[in-house]
């Protein structure tokens, strides 16, 4: 079979981002969103690991239900917690497992820690780490920030840094989100001066929720949002804030509608000036949710348009 890399080289794919639900239920519905989202035929399905430190034992679960659903999986994997022998046994076990397809990330630090606190600080030693015990068995996905990663010395070091996973024998990128399209222009120019020649395969995040943009944007990121982006933010603000589990706003409803569409809409532009730079994949960030995603797709023409 084809490596994703190789299959970039030929159009743009489609692949989608899952979480591990916390819930039996949302595990319980979890196949069939995943059964919907396949009749789009992504090129593979990816599932979050252990974000913020929490769910890493329920990733192996939804890698199955990806794959019982004939799609390819891709486990994101972190260096948070992880010691050597620990990683080469829970490798082992994805490969055991059919799962050969990775996202090495260093991974978010849990809440109040100021490292992985495993054998590995950053995603380059992991990737290393990985070739030299499994060789070519994982086809191996980096991450890629367009801003910058909010704790690079400066975006110049972690370009260095992008080139370093490439060299350690990364095969792919996979981007944070970024609404910047001029500062993700530039960062693709720079990767390639820097001599990245890895396949970029775009993050991107369906807006449909207020204080959920709002929260990836700034927790961790600091994305820059630009002025069309807040504007339909304030338009449709739900006072006092969007964050407000009972907000006084009498038209918070109609505000989440109406702020969801023209997220949509917006979400559906930026996959138009993307697909337009030619970059090599959409990766959209499906949050489980296959309705929403059904239409972003649909109306954008992602698998229709020729
Ligand atoms: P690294 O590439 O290791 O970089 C981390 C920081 O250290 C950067 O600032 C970099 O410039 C700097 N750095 C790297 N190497 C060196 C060095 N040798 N010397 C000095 N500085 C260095 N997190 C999760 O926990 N679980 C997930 O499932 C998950 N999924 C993600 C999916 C995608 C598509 C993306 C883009 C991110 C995801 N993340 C996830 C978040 C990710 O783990 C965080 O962004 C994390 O803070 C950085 O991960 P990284 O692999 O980019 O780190």
């Amino acid at each position: 079979m084809k490596k994703m890399s190789e299959l970039m080289q030929e159009k743009q794919l489609l692949s989608f981002e899952l979480f591990p639900p916390k819930t039996d239920k949302g595990m319980e519905n979890l196949p069939g969103t995943i059964e919907k989202l396949c009749e789009f035929k992504p090129e593979y399905i990816s599932c979050t690991y252990g974000a913020g430190g929490t769910n890493v034992g329920k990733n192996m679960d939804v890698c199955k239900m990806i794959q019982d659903a004939g799609t390819t999986p891709v486990t994101h994997f972190t260096c948070i917690g992880n010691t050597r022998e620990g990683i080469k046994e829970q490798l082992q076990n994805y490969l055991d497992n059919g799962v050969d397809h990775m996202l090495a990330l260093r991974g978010d630090l849990p809440f109040g820690w100021t490292g992985t606190g495993g054998d590995f600080k950053y995603a380059t030693d992991l990737v290393a780490f990985v070739r030299k015990e499994f060789g070519d068995k994982f086809e191996i996905a980096v991450a890629g920030s367009p801003e910058g990663h909010i704790a690079c010395r400066s975006l110049e070091s972690d370009i260095a840094v992008l080139k370093q996973k490439q060299d350690n024998g990364a095969d792919y990128i996979m981007t944070q989100l970024c609404w910047d399209m001029e500062q993700f222009k530039y960062w693709l120019d720079a990767i390639y001066t820097a001599g990245v020649t890895m396949p970029v395969d775009v993050g991107i995040m369906p807006i449909l929720d207020q204080a959920a943009t709002i929260n990836m944007a700034l927790s961790r990121n600091a994305c820059v949002m630009p002025r069309e982006l807040c504007e339909i933010i304030s338009k449709y603000w739900i006072f006092p804030n969007p964050f407000d589990k009972e907000p006084f706003d009498a038209n918070a409803a109609q505000k989440k509608e109406d702020f969801k569409k023209a997220g949509i809409e917006y979400t559906i532009k930026q996959i138009d000036e993307y697909r337009a730079l030619g970059i090599n994949g959409i990766h959209l960030y499906a949050l489980n949710k296959w309705k929403d995603v059904t239409d972003i797709i649909n109306m954008s023409g992602i698998r229709t348009l020729v």
